[in-house]
């Protein structure tokens, strides 16, 4: 699904570039403003096999956006300046803001210093287990485990399934099927325990990943410091919260915030739903948000802000910077809106 949404998206661009027909619809789609999501802002490795490149951008394309939006004369603002313009209704000049999901240590040595170029503000929601170095990144751990693997076999049903990884193409196939069966798994339990095998199986040292790649909480406490820099609530565990019974999701939402208030010193405002697509944070989450009192939202449902957003605070829809279309001829269609009204099948607000 996430690669079908990549590629729309992507031919989207491509053909909103090529016919201009972006500047038609830059009106009615451009809206208020745009919240970016980024995962990973680093130089790219020099792999064949990067599953995960979705999830990162190189620091020359952030730059690239930024200049774009400058040359635009778009504000560039905190999630607290988007709250109070949506609460106020204060459309005047339209807003991007830049947020990234997670809490890695890239975005403080990669991300913040051109952030600081064009003096713009970041926002870095942390899952509290990453941070505490206990969490597990499962999606990273099962990319090292099909590099370093010429195969991989795996329970299912009564059998075993054994997928080929021998080439840069079979590691891509694989990822995508096991990426797949393991997001279908009942639990968040099953999946953390199949993931656990494969990784002793394969001697990839999963519980060392998160320590890795994610600042931890003495990085986290100076990185927040930085005036840029508003840190938000990404859950303890990054789990699902729609697969969670409601208090599970409830205290998953609240533990991670308040153990991020208690590192940090500092209030917690903003929250950003793990995975964040319609499978992962519904209606059901959207109300909890709010009733814990966060302030904002994001989900990763593609689409821009419109004055009507205002009507669902802890819904918000991003944009994001995505490692697979980092190209600025891009940009333009990107900023307009074009792109992900279309996927939305031109409707602005997806909420429900
Ligand atoms: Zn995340």
């Amino acid at each position: 699904m996430k690669q079908l949404r990549n590629t729309v998206i992507r031919a989207g661009l491509e053909a909103l570039s090529r016919s201009g027909a972006h500047h038609l619809l830059r009106p009615i789609f451009a809206g208020v403003g745009i919240i970016f999501m980024l995962h990973h802002v680093r130089p790219s490795p020099d792999a064949a096999f990067q599953p995960n490149r979705h999830l990162e951008i190189e620091p020359e394309f952030l730059r690239a956006t930024l200049q774009h939006l400058r040359a635009l004369d778009i504000d560039i603002v905190t999630i607290d300046e988007v709250h109070r313009r949506l609460s106020q209704g204060e459309f005047e000049r339209r807003f991007a803001c830049f947020t990234a999901d997670d809490g890695y240590r890239d975005n403080r040595d990669f991300a913040l210093p051109v952030m600081r170029e064009f003096d713009a503000p970041l926002t870095v929601y942390v899952a509290s287990d990453f941070a505490e170095g206990t969490g597990r990144l499962w999606w990273v751990a099962l990319e090292r485990v099909i590099a370093a693997a010429s195969s991989v076999e795996v329970p299912t049903g009564d059998g075993v399934t054994r997928f080929d990884t021998s080439t840069p193409t079979a590691k891509q196939a694989a990822f995508g099927r096991l990426h797949d069966w393991l997001h279908a798994l009942p639990g968040e339990h099953d999946q953390r325990r199949e993931m656990s095998a494969l990784c002793a199986r394969h001697g990839v040292d999963e519980a060392a990943i998160a320590r890795e790649l994610c600042l931890s909480w003495d990085e986290l406490k100076a990185f927040a410091n930085d005036p840029l820099v508003t840190i938000g609530a990404h859950t303890v565990t990054h789990c699902n919260l729609a697969k969670q019974r409601e208090e599970t999701a409830a205290s998953e939402m609240a533990d991670s915030r308040a153990r991020i208030e208690a590192a940090l010193q500092r209030p917690v405002l903003h929250l950003a739903y793990p995975y964040g697509n319609r499978g992962a944070a519904g209606p059901r989450e959207f109300a909890l948000a709010k009733s814990q009192g966060f302030k904002t939202a994001v989900t990763t449902r593609p689409g821009m802000i419109y004055p009507e957003s205002t009507g669902h605070l802890t819904a918000l829809q991003r944009v994001s910077l995505n490692g697979n279309y980092q190209q600025e001829h891009l940009l333009p269609a990107l900023t307009s809106g074009a792109a992900t009204a279309v996927w939305n099948g031109f409707r602005r607000i997806d909420a429900a």
